[in-house]
C-alpha cells in the first residue's frame, strides 16, 4: 500500500511529491497526459529540432522561490538570465527595458528613473521578505512586516487610478504595466499591480531565468528526484474518483476545484461543496508559437536581447485592451507577451533559426484565433516580422482548457487573480491546502500562493500533509541531502 498518491504532474504535483519520497514515503503520482508537467511541458509542437513552451517559458521565481531555493534548482537545471530581463517598445519609438542592475535601469529610464528607483529599490532592499510575504497565503504574520508594508504600499500607489502621478513620461509606466499585466483582469487593480510588482522586483534580484532545454527541464529535475528517492510516475492515467487512489494514506491533487468535487464525489461536505462550487475562475489566453528564419526585427534594439518583451504601446493602451478582455471582449489591439528564448538557448533550434512563443489574454472559454492580431501588434514595432515568419500555431483558449483541465475556460491562473480570488484560494482558511476530507490535500495553483511555476502551493500542502497525516517535517530538499 502507497503512502502517498499524487494526482496531476504540473510543477505543483511534482513538488509535493519530492517533499513527501525526500521523508522517505512511498510515493505513487498519476498524470492523465502521457507525459509529465503540467504547464511545464516542452514540446516540437509544429516541426522536429524546433522546441515550444507548450505554456510557461520564463521563470523569475526559479532562482528565488523557497522551494526552488531548498531544492538547489540552480545546481540542476542550467538557467540563462539574459541580458535585458524584459522590455517594452514604445510608440514613441525606443524601448523602455529593465535589466538586472537597477542602476542601469534607472539610467536608461530617463526623467522617471528616479521614480522607478524610489518604487523598486526599497523592495529589492528587502527581497527575502517580499518573496515570503508573496509566496503564501495572504492573511497571516509575514516573516518581514517592514517589507510586507512597503510592499502594500507600493501596491497601493501603482494600483488605483492615480498611478501615473509620480512620471512625467510614458517609458517608466509602460514599464511597468507590461508586467503588471501578466496577471489577467482589469487595471489599474490592487491584485495585478502586486503580481506585476512582485516579478518586477525579480527582474533586478534573481533576474527572469530562461530554462536551457525549456521549461520541461524544470520538470524532468523534480521527476527525476522523485525517481531517485524511491517514487513511482504513471502517466497516461487519469484519476476520476479517490477510491482509484485509495487506501494511500495522503492523497495530494494537482487539480482544480471542479475536478476536486468529482473525485470526492458524495464524501464532500456539503459546505465546503458549496464554497467549491462557487470557485471563480478568470478570463484566458490565446496562445500563437512561430518559426522564425530569423530574430524579430525589433526596432528598438535593446529588444533583440530581451527574454521576454511585452508588446502594447503606453500603460494607457495596454491598460485599455485588459479592461475589452475584462469586459468579455477581443481586443483588436492586443497586449502580447513574448518570449525569445532560442536567443539565448541555441537547443532550442536548429542553427541560425528561431522560435517565438507568444500569447494575449482573451475571454474565458474563447475559440477565437488570435494570430493575425498578435503578428499585427508585433510587426507594429518590428517591422519586417511577417516576413521572417517560417510557420505559426494557435492554441485557442478553448483548446488550452482542453490541452489540460485545470485551465477552465482557459483561465491558466486556475482561479481568478482579483483580490476576492486571492484570497479565497478556494478557501479563507488557515490551512486552504486541506479538504475536510481526511489526508486529502488540494495542491494545486487553485490554492496559495496561486499560478506561476513555484513549486509553492505543492510544498505547503505536503508540509501540512507531513504533520497531519505522518507526524514529520519537511527534509532537506537539496542536491547533497
Ligand atoms: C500559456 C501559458 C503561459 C504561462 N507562462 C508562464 C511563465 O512564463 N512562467 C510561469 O511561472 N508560469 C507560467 N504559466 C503558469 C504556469 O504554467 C502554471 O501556473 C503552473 O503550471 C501551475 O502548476 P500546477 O502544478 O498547479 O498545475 P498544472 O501545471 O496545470 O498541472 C496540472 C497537471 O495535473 C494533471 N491532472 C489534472 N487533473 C488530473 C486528473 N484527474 N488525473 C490525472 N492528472 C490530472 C494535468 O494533466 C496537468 O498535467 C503559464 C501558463 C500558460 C497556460
Amino acid at each position: 500500500m502507497a503512502d502517498v498518491a499524487v494526482v496531476g504532474s504540473g510543477p505543483n504535483g511534482l513538488a509535493a511529491a519530492v517533499v513527501m519520497a525526500r521523508a522517505g514515503l512511498d510515493v505513487q503520482l498519476y498524470e492523465a497526459a502521457d507525459t509529465i508537467g503540467g504547464g511545464s511541458r516542452t514540446s516540437e509542437l509544429m516541426e522536429p529540432g524546433y522546441l515550444h513552451d507548450v505554456c510557461s517559458a520564463v521563470h523569475p521565481m526559479a532562482l528565488v522561490s523557497p522551494f526552488f531555493r531548498d531544492f538547489e534548482l540552480a545546481r540542476r537545471v542550467e538557467l540563462i538570465v539574459p541580458e535585458v530581463q524584459h522590455g517594452v517598445p514604445l510608440d514613441v519609438g525606443g524601448a523602455a527595458v529593465a535589466y538586472q542592475s537597477l542602476v542601469r535601469t534607472v539610467m536608461e529610464l530617463g526623467v522617471d528613473g528616479p521614480t522607478y528607483r524610489r518604487l523598486i529599490e526599497p523592495l529589492l532592499a528587502r527581497v527575502d521578505g517580499v518573496v515570503d510575504f508573496t509566496s503564501n497565503k495572504l492573511l497571516r504574520i509575514p516573516k518581514d512586516p517592514i517589507a510586507a508594508l512597503k510592499f502594500g504600499l507600493a501596491t497601493l500607489d501603482q494600483g488605483t487610478p492615480v498611478w501615473n502621478r509620480r512620471f512625467k513620461e510614458t517609458a517608466a509606466p509602460a514599464l511597468l504595466t507590461g508586467v503588471m499585466s501578466h496577471a489577467l483582469g482589469s487595471q489599474p487593480s490592487l491584485s495585478s499591480t502586486g503580481a506585476g510588482l512582485m516579478l518586477s522586483i525579480l527582474a533586478h534580484a534573481g533576474g527572469w531565468a530562461v530554462p536551457v532545454g525549456g521549461s520541461q527541464s524544470i520538470a524532468k529535475a523534480m521527476a527525476d528526484d522523485l525517481v531517485a528517492h524511491g517514487g513511482t510516475i504513471h502517466t497516461g492515467q487519469r484519476i476520476d474518483s479517490l477510491d482509484q487512489v485509495r487506501p494511500a494514506k495522503a492523497i495530494l491533487l494537482d487539480v482544480a476545484p471542479p475536478t476536486l468535487l468529482r473525485l470526492g464525489g458524495a464524501e464532500i461536505p456539503d459546505r465546503y461543496r458549496r464554497s467549491l462550487e462557487a470557485f471563480r475562475f478568470g478570463n484566458a489566453a490565446c496562445k500563437v508559437d512561430y518559426i522564425l528564419s530569423e530574430p524579430v526585427p525589433w526596432l528598438a534594439p535593446e529588444l533583440r536581447k530581451a527574454g521576454t518583451v511585452h508588446v502594447g504601446g503606453s500603460r494607457r493602451s495596454m491598460a485599455e485592451s485588459e479592461n475589452q478582455v475584462d469586459l468579455g471582449m477581443h481586443p483588436d489591439e492586443p497586449y502580447v507577451l513574448v518570449s525569445q528564448p532560442s536567443l539565448v538557448d541555441s537547443s532550442r533550434a536548429p542553427a541560425g533559426k528561431q522560435i517565438l512563443w507568444t500569447y494575449c489574454h482573451v475571454p474565458a472559454g474563447s475559440t477565437v484565433d488570435m494570430a493575425e492580431a498578435v503578428t499585427n501588434r508585433i510587426e507594429r514595432y518590428a517591422p519586417g516580422f511577417r516576413d521572417v515568419v517560417v510557420r505559426s500555431k494557435t492554441t485557442t483558449a478553448a483548446e488550452m482548457a482542453e490541452y489540460n483541465e485545470n485551465y477552465v475556460g482557459g483561465d491558466f491562473s486556475a482561479g481568478i487573480m482579483d483580490m476576492p480570488g486571492l484570497l479565497r484560494r478556494p478557501v479563507v482558511s488557515m490551512v486552504p491546502w486541506r479538504t475536510p476530507l481526511r489526508g486529502v490535500y488540494l495542491c494545486s495553483s487553485s490554492t496559495p500562493p496561486g499560478p506561476g511555476v513555484t513549486g509553492m502551493p505543492g510544498y505547503h500542502a505536503a508540509e501540512h500533509a507531513l504533520k497531519d497525516i505522518f507526524g514529520k517535517r519537511v527534509p532537506g530538499l537539496g542536491v547533497g541531502s
